[in-house]
């Protein structure tokens, strides 16, 4: 066997990212030092669907009930490495329009130093998913799992901010990227979010998703446009960690169903939305944890409710 192109585990999702300790206050509560991080909340999110293998760091003073939380759905944790310092922090808070986070302190600490080294278990999954972190971390993993089926990527202003030009060169490898709407702008140059899609592809990317929170999201493609609502949640808390949520539903679909094409995308796209809609009615990824299949199952009946009318008789 080639070890550059090893066999492929089909329903295998590799997650590489942030494992975090956030800090958020929303107009409707706060949270000290809760688990966070884009990797966790996808993890969570993910594993509803799909067997899902982890990879990242954390400093020796993670706490072990976290760790506890992801061995108990079932996530791989042989590639979570503890580093001798902190675990990475975020703080950021939500003003009353919700619609994105103001970071108010970013603490690298362990990931300062951190290069994913990837076991063979890692290279095999089939699907890839680079959730949010240095994109020259994201290009790491990628130069390490060549030929994985479908690889998707997620991204931050912060890093748009200081390494745009890596952020782009994930983006042209990847097979789809995800961005939310202030993320495609800034990466863009574009106000529109029709063009500013349009413009990431004539930049190199395959497909983008532009996520916009309560407006839901749009994929794009040189072939493919399509949009999905949000799920409509009346019990809003925290919107930390929707896009990863977003991301865990739709990868998650596409490993368990095992398809990629126009039409299983369209139903990842309405699992990335019921997932995301669970992710922000509670602080940390709590509702992620415990939500049962019946409820997933039926929000995303809920959102193919919302969006189908019949067209025959209307032009009769
Ligand atoms: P989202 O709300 O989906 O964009 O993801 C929020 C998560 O990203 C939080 O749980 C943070 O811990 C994590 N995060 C924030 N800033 C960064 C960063 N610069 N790099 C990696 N992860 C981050």
């Amino acid at each position: 066997m080639n070890p550059s192109q090893p066999e492929r585990v089909a329903r295998d999702i590799l997650v590489v990212g942030s494992v975090a300790l956030d800090s958020v206050r929303t107009p409707f509560g706060m949270a000290e030092e809760a688990l966070g991080g884009s990797a966790s909340y996808f993890s969570f999110s993910a594993g509803h669907y799909a067997p899902v293998r982890l990879v990242a760091v954390v400093g020796e003073d993670f706490p072990a009930v976290h760790r506890e939380a992801f061995e108990r759905r079932s996530v791989d944790l042989s590639g979570l490495e503890t580093a001798p310092g902190r675990t990475f922090r975020w703080r950021g808070e939500y003003h009353i329009e919700l619609g994105h986070a103001h970071t108010l302190e970013t603490q690298l600490n362990v990931f300062s130093d951190f290069h994913p080294r990837l076991a063979d278990v890692h290279r095999r999954c089939a699907f890839v998913f680079l959730a949010n972190i240095d994109p020259d971390l994201q290009l790491e993993v990628l130069a390490q799992t060549r030929g994985a089926r479908l690889a998707v990527s997620d991204t931050m202003n912060y890093w748009i901010a200081r390494k745009a030009d890596r952020v782009i060169e994930v983006l042209r490898r990847v097979d789809v990227a995800l961005l939310n709407e202030e993320e495609a702008r800034a990466l863009s140059g574009e106000t529109q979010l029709v063009r500013a899609a349009q413009r990431l592809i004539d930049l190199g990317a395959r497909a983008v998703i532009v996520k916009k929170g309560e407006h839901g999201a749009l994929y794009r493609s040189a072939e493919e446009l399509f949009v999905t609502p949000a799920y409509p949640v009346s019990g809003l808390q925290d919107p930390t960690g929707a896009g990863d949520s977003f991301a865990g539903g739709f990868l998650g679909w596409l490993a368990r169903s095992g398809r990629t094409d126009p039409q299983a995308l369209r139903q990842a796209m309405a699992c990335g939305s019921a997932m995301a809609s669970l992710a922000i009615e509670a602080f940390s990824p709590a509702r992620l944890m415990d939500a049962g299949t019946a409820e997933i199952t039926e929000r995303v009946r809920a959102i193919h409710r919302m969006t189908s009318f019949e067209l025959e008789s209307l032009f009769d």
